[in-house]
């Protein structure tokens, strides 16, 4: 029977500080009567982002709406069409869109995102929402657009464990990077870094300084820092680059909440004598790449040269303290949120 409601997760106020779950509640939503060329979707994972951080606060954003609270949080989400009212989407067809955060959404075709469709046989469903997804295109246009990454080079990542991390580690190595080395929180997370994701070397950022750190795993210098963290990590990259090195700027997930640390502008010297590159970029500016991405990328996977991983938390009832684990490096690879069994039996995570 056709749902006439769904539970959607709300922001109730903005967090003081770090987030805490009782910034958030499920909630019962009505859905709005289906209306031609729109679609109603089970969804059956959503995506769990940093970038949700932000937008819980009332700061501008460049790229994106802020939250308000009392309603509901978006983001992306993969789920199987339940009723089409759009005579080139079939029901059973499953797509990508924005309206996670909620086990149903209506939507417009229109709205179903770039390579809104996704084919359910190419690779296992979460994998399009993480390697396949946004986080590995973030990677990929990071390393070949942004960084212009070149065989032979040595490749600084932070982060290394999580979604983009991991998804950058192991395309450097597939694009001909010489030495691909890493930081992340704790020894486990460094491990996997070398036994899964195709890193050379790793270092736990929390245990000794990143400056140190670079110095031991890349002693000759580095020619592309991937940054996913800023602060103290971007500082270090900078004294470990070598002449014209050059930087992808992607993300800062050591400047959120009240503890951010000395930032010392200083470290930015070092672009001036080496001639460095430092270059920001948001993925979404870069949809012409994303044919030649799932292409390389889905090879890439058939041949076994990249392993895709999902940390899957059950239920949307979880979905808010799966935000506040991702803050504090609960995941590894992709952090997402398994709403419903897929109804065709497709679904599959890799643990
Ligand atoms: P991750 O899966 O990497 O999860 C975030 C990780 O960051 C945590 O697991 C944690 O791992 C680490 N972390 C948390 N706090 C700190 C800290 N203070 N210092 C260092 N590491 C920390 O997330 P994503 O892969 O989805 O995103 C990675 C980055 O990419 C983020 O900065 C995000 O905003 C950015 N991004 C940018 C896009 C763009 O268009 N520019 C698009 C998508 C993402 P650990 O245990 O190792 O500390």
């Amino acid at each position: 029977m056709t749902p006439r409601s769904t539970r959607v997760v709300c922001l109730v106020r903005r967090p003081e500080g770090e987030p805490l779950p009782g910034d958030f509640a499920v909630e019962e939503r009505p859905l709005p009567p289906l209306r031609e060329g729109q679609l109603l979707v089970r969804n059956l994972y959503m995506s769990v982002d940093p970038s949700m951080r932000g937008r819980l606060e009332s700061t501008e954003k460049h790229y994106t709406h802020n939250f308000t609270p009392g309603s509901p949080l978006d983001g992306r989400a993969l789920g199987v069409v339940e009723e089409s009212r759009c005579v080139s989407v079939r029901s059973g067809t499953y797509v990508r869109h924005q309206l996670g955060w909620r086990e149903w959404a209506v939507l417009d075709a229109a709205d179903t995102d770039g390579a809104g469709r996704i084919d359910p046989g190419l690779a296992p469903l979460p994998t399009w929402l993480g390697l396949l997804g946004q986080t590995g295109f973030t990677a990929y246009v990071g390393l070949t657009r942004i960084a212009a990454l070149r065989p032979g080079d040595t490749v600084f990542v932070s982060a290394a464990a999580g979604a983009v991390g991991s998804a950058a580690g192991q395309f450097a190595r597939m694009l001909g990077a010489d030495r691909v080395v890493g930081t992340a929180g704790g020894p486990d997370k460094c491990a996997l870094l070398v036994k899964e994701f195709g890193y050379d070397a790793a270092a736990d950022y929390r245990a000794e300084p990143v400056r140190e750190a670079l110095a031991r795993l890349a002693p000759e210098g580095v020619d592309v820092y991937f940054d996913n963290v800023g602060g103290e990590q971007l500082a270090a990259a900078l004294h470990a680059l070598r002449t014209d090195g050059r930087v992808a700027l992607c993300g800062m997930m050591s400047q959120f909440g009240g503890d951010r640390g000395p930032a010392d502008i200083n470290h930015l010297i070092q672009a001036v004598l080496k001639r460095l590159t430092l270059r920001g970029f948001i993925v979404r500016d870069h949809e012409d790449l994303r044919p030649e991405f799932e292409d390389r990328v889905s090879g890439w996977l058939r041949s076994g040269g990249v392993v895709a991983r999902e940390t899957v938390v059950d239920g949307l009832d979880n979905a808010a303290q799966a935000l506040l684990s991702l803050l504090s490096g609960g995941n590894t690879g992709k952090m997402l949120v398994r709403l419903a069994p897929d109804p065709y039996g497709r679904t599959s995570a890799a643990g």
